[in-house]
């Protein structure tokens, strides 16, 4: 066990270690010597004192943590997680195996526990997630995601017989700002009204980049009446950052809103919803800009 590639270590069943091999010690930085002997093998993991998966096995606690999975004819618990490593000074992802031992009489004589270094996998995992559902210009959920969302949203409402809201918003004349301050200018000035509406969202709120410079706001369990207050909200913090816009007959950039309720039945769907906001903001629009619009 001490030349395994792979980190182990392994408890008695007085919960203190009697082995922690090499590859367990280049792994958390903490030498068998110090630890061997002792049930501080925690601190390797956590800067809060935390029971190990072997700890676990041993105290047959095989469901205390809810994303373990556990084996219950071998009595075996796998469980990955971040760990803080205050040791090491980093957080690593640490996936991890434990296994009881029993002797020839069936009595558990000790614990094994295996771990694997899944930091990179873990953080490229993450990094593709981002990749899928955020937009790369303003870091709000991207169009897929806004789809996702909806979808999901829409079965919810139905299944629970709530309202669900949306708003369509739009920069208003933002042709023209790009024609004043060039692409990239735009670009920053979409990043900061992305900022602006995602300020004005609760928890359970969804805020996308629809498509250029459009974004959609998921209401769930809100009333029109309830949508309209957070649509002026919107309005009103965009106009208040008076972001300069000399071509548009305000002088500042603004955003013109959309807003649409619906209560979910099986015989509509979430696209009306939609629908129903792009009139809405259509009319914002034909009625000169910078207003939110309701459904007639
Ligand atoms: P309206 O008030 O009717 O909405 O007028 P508008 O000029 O905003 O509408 P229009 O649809 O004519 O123009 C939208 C502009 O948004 C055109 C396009 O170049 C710009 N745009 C779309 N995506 C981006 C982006 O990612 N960055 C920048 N800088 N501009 C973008
Ligand atoms: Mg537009
Ligand atoms: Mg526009």
């Amino acid at each position: 066990m001490e030349m395994l590639a792979i980190p182990v270590f392994v408890l008695d069943t007085d919960s203190r270690v009697m082995i922690w091999n090499r590859a367990c010690e280049r792994l958390t930085g903490v030498q068998a010597a110090e630890i061997v002997g002792t049930d501080q093998h925690w601190r390797t993991f956590y800067e809060q004192r935390q029971p190990t998966l072997a700890d676990l096995v041993l105290q047959n606690r095989l469901d205390d943590i809810p994303h373990a999975c556990h084996d219950a004819v071998h009595g075996n618990l796998s469980a990955e997680s971040w760990c803080d490593m205050p040791r090491l000074g980093r957080r690593r992802y640490l996936a991890a195996d434990a296994s009881p031992i029993f002797d020839e009489r069936g009595t558990m004589s000790a614990v094994v526990e295996t771990l694997r270094d899944q930091t990179d996998e873990k953080l490229a995992q993450i990094a593709l997630q981002q990749l899928a559902t955020r937009d790369g210009l303003t870091g709000l959920a991207n169009r897929r995601c806004f789809d996702e969302t909806l979808h999901a949203e829409w079965a919810r409402a139905l299944r629970q017989k709530q309202p669900l809201s949306l708003l369509m918003v739009d920069v208003d004349n933002f042709k023209a700002y790009n024609d004043a301050n060039g692409h990239l200018g735009g670009d920053e000035c979409l990043k900061r009204i992305a900022t602006a509406v995602a300020s004005e969202m609760r928890v359970n709120d969804l805020v996308a980049r629809y498509g250029g410079e459009e974004f959609a706001v998921i209401l769930p369990n809100q009333s029109l009446k309830g949508a309209a207050a957070v649509a002026e909200r919107i309005r009103c913090r965009v106009e208040r950052m008076q972001v300069p816009h000399r071509l548009a007959p305000t002088q500042h950039v603004t955003v013109s809103i959309g807003a649409a309720t619906a209560i979910a039945g099986p015989d509509n769907d979430a696209s009306q919803l939609i629908a129903i906001a792009d009139a809405a903001l259509y009319r914002a629009k034909h009625l000169g800009r910078n207003r939110i619009s309701l459904p007639v």
